[in-house]
């Protein structure tokens, strides 16, 4: 079938149009949900983030509390020595007992250092657990407010694609039920698109479908160019329409 007649071009055009413009709105309340969950996925990454520099800054003071506990310990044991040496008679077993205490006062010393370096480490710690976790708020607050956003946009697409349907029921009512199957059966196998329009090349003059872009013949620039009719595209079978014939 090269051509179809019909008398009822303009209507199917016209439903064409709407059917495009429902799908685009149908496509953009689809898209909502997807944003949101990114959204909230990197929302999610951020609290992990700040987790772990939470731990990190736990283990820092837990590693510090057992350095101070073994200090203390230290710190017995020179007292425990420096008791024992009054009690002590015998010069090898007092030479003993100084050189324990010098080994723990070395050792208490050390920690000493050790528990320095983990105060330093234990501020850097919590300056970065501070930031991450006033960051995660700002990034909660905006992504909420985003979400927010996108919530009431999806609202109204959902009333504009219900007024839309509406309006193409009725377009749809009223178009000869035969034409309709062969377009919806088009539209199901062309991506949505049943009817398209024949672009023409100011330039070279040159004619292409405006569905799946082939050059067309000069029998069907002829064609398209016929009134109450479609020119059928041999590519893809689209119903093929010229704009200045329909419209003109
Ligand atoms: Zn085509």
């Amino acid at each position: 079938m090269d051509l179809l007649h019909t008398t009822e071009v303009k209507a199917l055009v016209e439903l064409q149009r709407m059917d495009t413009a429902l799908d685009v709105l149908a496509g953009r309340v689809a898209e909502v949900p997807v944003k949101i969950a990114a959204l909230d996925a990197a929302f999610e990454d951020k609290k992990k983030s700040m987790s772990a520099a939470r731990e990190a800054l736990l283990a820092l003071q837990l590693k510090k509390k057992n350095q101070e506990l073994e200090i203390a310990e230290a710190e017995e044991g020179i007292r425990k020595h420096q008791r024992d040496l009054n009690a002590v008679k015998e010069n090898n077993a007092f030479k003993a007992l100084l050189s324990e205490i010098e080994t723990c006062k070395n050792k208490k010393d050390a920690l000493e250092t050790e528990v320095l370096n983990s105060l330093e480490a234990i501020d850097l710690a919590a300056a970065e657990d501070a930031r991450l976790k006033a960051e995660v708020r700002r990034i909660e607050t905006e992504k909420n407010s985003e979400v927010a956003l996108l919530e009431a946009e999806k609202k109204e697409l959902e009333a504009r694609v219900a007024a839309a349907a509406e309006q193409r029921a009725a377009a749809a009512a009223a178009i000869a039920p035969e034409l309709m199957e062969k377009y919806e059966h088009l539209r199901s196998r062309r991506a949505g698109l049943a009817v398209a329009e024949a672009h023409e090349d100011a330039k070279t003059g040159k004619f292409s479908c405006g569905g799946c872009h082939m050059g067309l013949t000069p029998q069907k620039i002829v064609d398209i160019k016929k009134h109450d009719a479609f020119a059928v595209c041999p590519d893809c079978r689209r119903l093929l329409y010229l704009k200045r014939t329909v419209f003109g």
